[in-house]
Formats: C-alpha cells, structure tokens, sequence
C-alpha cells in the first residue's frame, strides 16, 4: 500500500493505484482473538455501513481492544460489558459476529465483498457507488430479478442479461480480449461501444429516431448501459421495458446481419419488425400458457442401510432472531432427533443456515453419533462448503469450523437438497420453544410434524 506511480505506469498499475484510497477504506478487521482490534477506532462490524461502532466512548478506555469483550472459554460476547457500552443497534451487530473455535489472530479483509477478498469488481461498485452519492444521484443497482421476470423470449432475456452486463460482443468489447480485434463501428468508424452501436450511432438513430420509443433512447444518451438500463427501470412499465429490450435486440440483430453481410432489413423496418414479435410472442404465451416448465417438486427421499439423514433448516423469524431447527431419521424414515432453538441473534441467511449446521453437527454428536448426511437447502452455503479454500469473512469462521468437526468424525458429510424435501426442518425452525435453549425430542418426533413425516414417506407414517 506504500508504494508510488512511477514514470510510466502500466494501465492495471495506474488502476490499482487510482483504488489505493479506496482499498484503506474497504479494509476491515475479521475478528479472531481481538487482541489487535481496537474497540472505538477499528473497523470491526461487517453488518455496520462504516464498518465501525456508533457508540459514543463509554466506561471502556480509549484505547480498548476487542479482546476485552470476548469470553474465550464459552466462545461468546460478554453480555454485561456490551450492555455498559454499546446502544442496541450496536450490540445486535457485536452478536452476530462469529468467535474462532480455535484462538487466532484478527485478520484483515477486504470489506465489501462477499467472500472477503478484494476484487476490481466490488471495488468498482463502490467507486461507482460513491461518485454517484457524491453528485447526489441514487445509486440504483440493475434489478435482476424484476428483469428475468419480463415476458421476452429467453434469447432475447440472455441478450439482456449481456447487454446489462456490457458484455456484448462489440468491436470495443472485442478488442479489450482480443489483441488484432478491430474496434471501429461497422457504419461510421467510430468506437464501437454497445452505447455506440444500439443508441449513439447515427445509422442506430435512423432506426430508432422516428419510433414511438425515441424519447426514451434519446434520454438515454452520453449514459452507460447500466445506468440507462436501471435509470428504465426505475422509470418505465415492464410493458415499455420489454418493447425497449426487443427494439435494442433488432438493432443488434441488424447490425449482425451488417456486419456478416447476412439479407438486411430496411431501417424503418427495424423497429416495426420488433413490435410485432414482441406482439406474436404475447400471443403466444397467453394462448399457450407461461413458458416455464413446471419444475418436478423435490421430495424427501430415505436414506441407504445404516446412514441417518439429518435435516437441517433455519428460518428468520417474524418476532426477530433466528429458529433453527433439525430432523434426523433413518433408513425407514423413522426419527432418531429432532430439535428446535430459538435465538435473539439476527444472522443473513447463510449465516443463519451455517449455524444451523453447526449446531446440528453438536447435537448428532451427542445424541445419534452415526453416519450421517447433512441436507441442507442453502444452495449458496453448500457451494461455499464444497468449495476449496478459505472464506475471509466472518461466515468463514463457520464455515471452517463445520469442515473440522465433518472431517473429524470422518462419516457425516453434507449435500444440498431442494426446498421440498427439507419441510420437516423448516417446520423445527419455526416451533415456539423457549429462547437461547435447544429443545429435543429424542426417539419420537413431535406431534405437529407428523404430517410432514407421513408426507415425506408417501402416506405412511413409520413406526
Ligand atoms: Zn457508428
């Protein structure tokens, strides 16, 4: 972090040197022992937007350490000296943070991405982030999810999701991969952006100038892709949003016919063209039907001679805090355990389901120390499990300490399962049970999952 630009800085160079400022500010500590992390000064809070305590200095020096908030032998915060100094929003985000099974020491991590490494792209979209508050302008992140859920076509879907993406094979695209990659526009010789050849290029303009949508791409100009696709949506019916995607997508479509010496369409044709199939698809899908494939529901399925399958879920609850809950049954679906805790602490979903791993593993230890296949419908965590290598942030600690205790016992290994074959636990996570306290039901299962259990077992409950 101390060094300069020298004479000639190469562009990934001047790049990193641009982010220096940056990275100091999306540095943050991952506590491990505490013993380097500074209470009042650090940034120590994942879940704080500076990563910082909002707490004025209370009775605990300056100079305090995190350390001196930890209680190393149970592995918690210490609950009366957070309550003497830190206002509640404070002690909610304390809470969530992890303590390492094993002592180590803090680690720095790089705090905006998600796995905790420092990447140009999550460094960009703070970049981005920032310059936008400052000109204060919203920062509107594109809506994905509101986008895949528009009636187009799925190659016109995919074409959206690289347009947003500007990953659009393009000539400027092109030629940032490709060395001998021309990047001039096909009709004026200008560079050719994705803004260039859907919306800025004069021949883009005769096709769209005279159209019903010429408003909205004129509003669009000197904009990036991206900003012009979230400034839309923000602005525009899905209606409108999907005429705009199909026009961009013609245009597109013609200028590859241009360029491949493929038959053209006339200009004024481009955007008639789309109108209609857009129209022909709406038909289309209102006749038929959504397109979608009903996808085959995914069942609870007994697991092989002499193996348990636990269950595991965790739910957010609407009283706040977090249930956790398990179910473990065996060959004949018969339940062995079933358990269910209630916590104050609010953790993001994954983190949530890796406790819930966590402490099933404990239990299975206990109470039903056979071999045994964790299920769990946390897609996102599994991956994370399967995957090698470390995770920098807190839900790292978790992560690392239920591959130890799995490869410890060396016969409980864990797989992902759909949401529909994971009801029981998801029933466990939600039961009323007291606070901060597991309750189990041993060799019997509770009477309000027995459903579910018939269900799971194709109508006959096992006894
Ligand atoms: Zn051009």
């Amino acid at each position: 972090m101390e060094a300069e630009l020298g004479s000639n800085p190469s562009y990934i160079w001047r790049s990193i040197m641009a982010a220096k400022p940056l990275m100091k500010e999306g540095l943050r500590w991952r506590v491990g022992n505490g013993e380097q992390v500074r209470v009042w000064w650090d940034k120590w809070i994942p879940s704080s937007p500076n990563f910082q305590v909002e707490s004025p200095v209370a009775n605990l020096g300056l100079q305090a350490k995190v350390a001196e908030l930890i209680d190393h032998n149970t592995r918690s915060w210490k609950s009366n000296v957070l309550q003497a100094n830190f206002n509640p929003q404070d002690r909610r985000r304390i809470n969530q943070i992890p303590i390492p099974r094993v002592q180590e020491s803090d680690v720095r991590v790089w705090g905006w991405d998600k796995l905790g490494n420092y990447s140009v792209k999550s460094g960009y979209h703070v970049w981005r982030k920032k310059k936008l508050e400052g000109l204060g302008e919203r920062y509107i992140p594109v809506d994905w999810k509101r986008l895949w859920q528009l009636q187009l076509p799925p190659k016109v879907r995919v074409f959206l999701w690289k347009w947003g993406s500007n990953i659009l094979p393009t000539g400027a695209n092109l030629s940032k991969r490709i060395r001998e990659a021309c990047d001039e526009c096909p009709f004026c010789g200008l560079r050719e952006t994705q803004e260039h050849i859907l919306r800025d290029c004069d021949w883009a303009g005769r096709i769209w100038r005279p159209s019903a949508l010429g408003t909205l791409f004129a509003e669009g100009a000197e904009k990036s892709s991206e900003e012009w696709l979230c400034d839309l949506i923000g602005k525009v019916s899905d209606d409108e949003l999907c005429s705009v995607v199909m026009a961009l997508w013609f245009i597109w479509k013609e200028r590859n016919n241009q360029y491949f010496n493929n038959p053209k369409m006339e200009e004024n044709e481009v955007m008639a063209r789309a109108e209609a199939y857009l129209d022909e698809f709406r038909l289309g899908v209102a006749v038929e039907g959504p397109a979608r494939v009903p996808r085959r529901e995914v069942r609870w399925e007994k697991p092989e001679r002499n193996l348990l399958k636990a269950n595991v879920d965790a739910s957010k609850l609407k009283e706040g805090g977090t249930g956790l809950g398990l179910v473990v049954r065996d060959e004949e679906g018969r339940v062995a355990l079933a358990a269910a805790r209630r916590t104050r602490v609010d953790w993001e979903p994954e983190m949530a389901e890796a406790h819930a791993i966590l402490w099933a593993l404990d239990l299975l230890q206990t109470h039903a120390p056979r071999p045994t296949l964790i299920e769990s419908d946390c897609k996102s965590l599994i991956q994370k499990l399967d995957r090698q290598g470390n995770i920098e942030t807190e839900l790292g600690v978790i992560v690392k300490e239920i591959r130890e205790k799995c490869s410890e016992r060396g016969d409980v290994c864990w797989r992902f399962w759909g949401r529909g074959g994971n009801a029981a636990a998801h029933e466990m996570a939600r039961v009323k049970c007291r606070w901060e306290e597991t309750e189990l039901w041993l060799g019997s299962p509770p009477i309000f999952i027995l459903n579910v259990l018939e269900r799971d077992c194709n109508g006959t409950l096992p006894v």
